[in-house]
């Protein structure tokens, strides 16, 4: 585009002061580094294991049953054996995640599997939610952050750091099924939507869809105190991209998390299911949007791992193996080197600062605590 801009004001005298314009715009618009991105969306899969995201249904635990509450745990158990049982490890994670290792695998990049020497993990000490969710989207861990309690974040998110950026004011918006995230993102100072728990979308007009899916959120049966089912906030993110088409836009999920506690196996396999489907859906519907189409990157991740074994259902400072996680990049600017093999260490400390990289933007000069961009994701 320089060269470009160049040679025009050398053929035509009269269009100089144009392209001269044009360079310095051009030139300030693709500092500090050229890059096709112009949108990103994040995927946040609560708690959801590297091993099932790499090896798919675990072969101990696909065995056992749900809690009693559940009805007929047997027929889950089978169900999901049925669904997500394979006799090898890839066709098994496969099966659990399409999207992830059909696309992703082939178009992006997949960090974490520890069996073929790719390390990610979180930075906090911590390994549960909230420090989790901080540490990914301020770039940093906190001492200050060490609790799920539903406080306002005293630091900003890359999300609020990029929204008072005249670029970006205005089309920035997070939705969750956890309640958490309005502090996670400090809903009362960070300026943007923040659409979390069982608080209905009231902040744009309402559509036919919007009213059905608040309605859904009050009335559906409520498992967990502080989130809904997994459904409705995706799709009331779904409806606000169709309407409001904002550059970065966050969707966290909480399910797998919440059956990952409950012990149900099977119902942790089909939220992971779901979120990779959620993806999809997410990455072809934002394909058919001039807005997005072959400009937009995602990044998907969770905010921490859980333990191995029995531990499998929990998580946090005392489970070492919880601060292990994963994460997928996939958009214009993110050569094809798939399932990442003897890489880098990368730390979820890295996704903010490579964020904003990805859209331009220096973050870690602004944040110095933050973790460096992940230079094998951005284009060279
Ligand atoms: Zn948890």
């Amino acid at each position: 585009m320089k060269l470009m801009n160049r040679v025009n004001a050398f053929l035509s005298c009269g269009l100089i002061l144009g392209s001269y314009l044009a360079f310095g715009l051009t030139g300030a618009a693709q500092s500090p580094a050229a890059h096709k991105t112009e949108n990103v969306i994040v995927v946040m899969i609560d708690g959801m294991r590297w091993q099932e995201v790499f090896r798919g249904a675990d072969p101990d635990l696909i065995k056992t049953l749900g809690p009693d509450a559940l009805e007929a745990p047997k027929e889950r158990a089978a169900y999901a054996q049925q669904l997500y049982w394979r006799p090898t490890p890839t066709d098994r994670r496969q099966a659990l995640m399409p999207f992830l290792w059909s696309v992703v695998a082939t178009q992006g990049q997949i960090f974490g599997n520890r069996d073929l020497g790719s390390d990610s993990h979180v930075t906090n000490g911590l390994n549960f939610s909230y420090p989790g969710y901080s540490e990914t989207l301020t770039g940093f861990a906190d001492a200050r952050i060490h609790s799920n309690d539903n406080i306002p974040n005293p630091n900003l998110t890359v999300f609020e750091w990029l929204n008072a950026k005249p670029a970006f004011a205005g089309s920035v918006a997070a939705f969750g099924a956890w309640e958490v995230f309005q502090g996670i993102f400090n809903q009362q100072r960070c300026g943007f939507v923040v659409n979390a728990g069982y608080d209905p979308l009231t902040s744009i007009p309402a559509t036919p869809e919007l009213a059905l899916l608040n309605t859904l959120k009050a009335e559906t049966v409520r498992i967990w105190p502080d989130e809904p089912f997994d459904p409705i906030p995706f799709h009331t993110a779904v409806e606000y991209l169709k309407i409001k088409q904002p550059r970065l836009l966050f969707v966290g999920l909480g399910e797998t998390d919440d059956w990952g506690h409950a012990a149900s196996y099977a119902e942790y396999l089909s939220a992971a299911h779901l979120a990779d489907a959620y993806v999809r859906q997410l990455w072809e519907s934002v394909q058919t949007m001039a807005q997005y189409r072959d400009k937009t990157t995602f990044i998907v991740l969770p905010d921490h791992g859980r333990g191995v074994g029995a531990k499998w259902t929990d998580h946090g400072k005392d489970i070492l193996e919880s601060r292990e996680t994963w994460m997928a990049f996939l958009g214009p600017d993110t050569a094809p080197l798939g399932e990442r093999k003897d890489a880098p260490a990368v730390t979820e400390s890295q996704v903010a600062a490579t964020l904003a990289a990805l859209l331009g933007e220096d973050y870690h000069a602004a944040v110095p605590a933050s973790g460096l961009p992940i230079q094998d994701v951005l284009a060279k």
